[in-house]
């Protein structure tokens, strides 16, 4: 018999009911009981759908309150010296700490950073960053794994809890000080890990899955050697426990030799991201292992194709026999949505082409029928399926001629500026006249509980679009007023008006699809809504323009009009899967591009085209990563380029590890850049020793991912440490991504230390 798994299942609920729980925890309005009970509940709901769906391999310890790196964090006790915990378990107060700092004065406490935050592979989910110490220790200091097992089997539901794998834990984080390699530390950590896992197999667990993803990358001899080592002893520890190390993201390409050495019993791999793997795979995969076949799309919203799926399924089945499968995701379904049910607002035909969580959960069941009692047993399902699909290829909904000769006429002078930058830059000074490092911010203002409520009241019809329209319009004015008041050089509007940076263009756009409760998890509580590109993308009209406009004629410093890059709207989007992403995103890169045109001819004399997910679109291995960045570059460069040399043109990118791309960043050729990199204390800007950057470039000096309000010195400092890699006349001061996530009362001591620090730095420089 084939069995039906699944690897994990997303977390927030089908209502974000942890998002609002946790929040309200985190606000001192709902106690801790209240918190783990609304936890409690979402677990259960969870389980229970996957016991009445009849799924052999449940998981558990899937769940996380924040974070699932950070709870392998507190599992193995590894919470850096400046939280200050002492005891043996790792409490409440101490892991969100680790996930958000804390504020002095709140608890008496003083102000702690929060930990670093990362994508994880190339996902829009974030996870916690671990930080190693050379003489780490590490204790077994949360059990959450085996409390959440024995909760699902008290409700009669037998689970596989599941585990971040040591070696990828290892390899996931950070030397804390001193750079030394975190893998040195395995010898330390596996004891933990045993422990663990006799705890599970002494509560009655008999699978659990340990997923190693690093085994998906371009991993050496010494991390290969860290697998065989690792299970080698992980799979001594009980003979009642077996192990299902999951791989996901991609091949396993030249470690499969490796995985196929590992002492555990069964082995998953993505078949989606790599189908070309089933054959070498089922070549090689040794006789006493169970091969796990990722069959359906963890990280797209498309209808399975069955058929194709079930090809592989018996390809599997006709060399390793029936009783060494499984059939499940591709990956974890946390990256899907959760109910395609909930969504009775998309039209027929739209819906008949998707399934979300739960509908893969059905779709896998399907594929373990028909493979166990034949197709004839699911006949109907089958035939849907194939309809569907066949109807969604031949759909007019999805071809636009008109689109498709626009790209290919993309032709070399579209994707460049007419003049170098140096000669852009003094044309734009003579007209802009910004001091030296001018400050300014990265685009939103706090969405306050009002703008959403406006928004809510908006939607549901309780006021017409004109109120609407002067609620937006005064929230602007006021936080225009604020940042002149504040003393900022360059303001923005505050995008008030945007509930997501992604979804605000797609509703406008042309080929897009948009749900109602289509929420993924972006990092703890904060989920997104990812549109659905289904179609060839076009923009029948100006998306930014008045809203710009307004703004500037608010005020005189200059107004930026705030874009979001082709890039990141295909890659915060769940992409069509019946053409190259390549082609999508320069059908997006034009429409952004008419947009900048229309802005420039409006007045606005600085426009910003955000490109936060460059670099988690890079492929996870470094072949292919050269042909990523070029047409991605290119996309960018192609919505940027057709202005005049007078128009400043702004990016901006969220994260810290650019070094790895930093001649793509370059090759943006923006006028100005703004990057993450406060939370890595100014870093990131190591790679601008060895590389000259050419144009202007703001790192980030405060972190906003966090409550913490930074002190004058301490952005004065990280100004100084940029000066000492930056040419002054290069630098902006902004903090490290855009505002919408904190509140008011955060915002303006931030952006004051920030500003002060500013004019200190200038005023010693022109002292000097
Ligand atoms: N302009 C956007 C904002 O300020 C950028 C957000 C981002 O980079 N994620 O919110
Ligand atoms: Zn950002």
């Amino acid at each position: 018999m084939v069995y039906a798994t699944n690897l994990g299942y997303p977390r927030i609920g089908p209502k974000r009911e942890l998002k609002k729980a946790l929040e309200a925890y985190w606000r001192g309005r709902a106690t801790s009981a209240e918190l783990l009970e609304t936890a409690r509940t979402l677990r259960k709901g969870n389980w229970e759908l996957q016991h009445q769906l009849d799924l052999q391999h449940i998981p558990s310890n899937d769940f996380s309150l924040y974070d699932h790196v950070l709870d392998t964090i507190a599992m193995v006790g590894a919470v850096p010296r400046r939280y200050r915990w002492k005891g043996d378990r790792v409490d409440l107060d101490t892991y969100f700490a680790m996930a958000r700092g804390v504020q002095s004065g709140v608890t008496g406490s003083e102000a702690v950073p929060a930990m670093d935050m990362t994508k994880w592979f190339d996902t829009n989910y974030h996870y916690i960053v671990p930080e190693f110490e050379p003489d780490q220790a590490f204790k077994l200091a949360s059990t959450k794994a085996v409390d959440e097992f024995l909760e699902a089997k008290s409700l009669g539901i037998h689970t596989r809890p599941v585990l971040l794998g040591p070696v990828s834990f290892l390899l996931l984080g950070k030397s804390a000080s001193v750079e030394f390699s975190p893998l040195t530390l395995l010898g330390q950590l596996l004891p933990v890990y045993a422990e663990i896992l006799r705890q599970l197999a002494a509560a009655g667990a008999n699978w659990v899955q340990l997923d190693e993803p690093c085994l998906v990358l371009d991993q050496g001899p010494r991390e290969r050697q860290a697998y065989i080592v690792a299970y080698q002893q992980l799979g001594a520890v009980s003979p009642d426990l077996h192990i299902l190390l999951a791989t996901y993201f991609g091949d396993l390409g030249d470690n499969l030799e490796t995985a196929c050495k590992l002492n555990i019993d069964a082995l998953h791999v993505d078949l989606l991201r790599a189908p070309g793997q089933l054959e070498p795979v089922l070549a090689n995969l040794p006789e006493h292992l169970t091969l796990s076949l990722g069959v359906v799309d963890g990280r797209n919203v498309w209808r399975n194709d069955l058929s194709q799926a079930l090809a592989q399924i018996k390809s599997a089945m006709q060399q390793l026999g029936s009783e060494r499968i499984m059939v499940g995701p591709s990956c974890s379904l946390l990256f899907s949505p959760i109910d395609l049910d909930q969504e009775t607002k998309l039209d027929e035909e739209l819906r008949s082409w998707l399934a979300f969580a739960r509908q893969k959960l059905e779709e896998i069941m399907l594929l373990t029928k028909a493979a166990n009692q034949g197709v004839s047993s699911v006949q109907d399902s089958f035939e849907a399926s194939r309809k569907a699909i066949a109807a969604r290829r031949a759909s007019s909904r999805i071809h636009n001629q008109v689109v498709k000769q626009r790209v290919a006429d993309i032709s070399p002078a579209l994707l460049s500026r007419s003049t170098p930058h140096a000669e852009r830059k003094r044309l734009q000074q003579e007209k802009l006249k910004l001091p030296l490092l001018p400050t300014t911010t990265i685009g939103s203002f706090p969405q306050t509980r009002e703008v959403r409520k406006m928004r809510a009241t908006f939607k549901k019809g309780a006021i017409n679009g004109q109120e609407y329209e002067a609620f937006l319009k005064e929230e602007i004015r006021k936080t225009v007023r604020f940042q002149e008041d504040i003393g900022l050089d360059v303001l923005v509007h505050g995008e008030f008006e945007r509930t997501d940076m992604v979804e605000y263009f797609g509703t406008q756009l042309e080929g897009f699809a948009f749900t109602t409760f289509g929420w993924v998890q972006s990092y703890g509580s904060r989920c997104v809504r990812p549109p659905i590109i289904y179609g060839d993308v076009s923009r029948p009209h100006p998306m930014t323009v008045e809203w710009a406009q307004y703004a500037q004629s608010l005020t005189d410093k200059p107004m930026k009009g705030m874009l979001t890059g082709p890039v990141t709207i295909l890659q915060w989007s769940f992409v069509r899967d019946d053409q190259p992403r390549s082609e999508t995103c320069n059908q997006i890169a034009l429409a952004i591009r008419d947009e900048v045109a229309d802005l420039e001819r409006a007045g606005i004399q600085i426009i910003q085209i955000d490109e936060p997910a460059i670099r988690e679109g890079l492929p996870l291995r470094q072949n292919g990563r050269q042909a990523y960045l070029t047409w991605a570059v290119n996309a960018f460069r192609l919505a940027a380029s057709g202005v005049a040399d007078t128009t400043q043109i702004h990016s901006h990118m969220c994260y810290s590890e650019i070094n790895d791309i930093i001649e793509s960043v370059g090759a943006f050729d923006a006028d100005v850049i703004f990057i993450e990199a406060s939370r890595s204390k100014m870093e990131l800007l190591d790679a601008f020793r060895q590389y000259q950057y050419p144009n202007d470039i703001g790192p980030g000096v405060y972190d906003i991912h966090s409550p913490r309000v930074p002190s004058e010195d301490e952005v004065f400092g990280l100004l100084q440490r940029a000066l000492g890699v930056l040419r002054s006349d290069q630098v902006w001061v902004n903090p490290d991504c855009g505002l919408k996530t904190r509140r008011w009362e955060e915002v303006e001591p931030s952006l004051t230390a920030m500003v002060a620090a500013a004019r200190r730095v200038r005023a010693s420089i022109t002292a000097d």
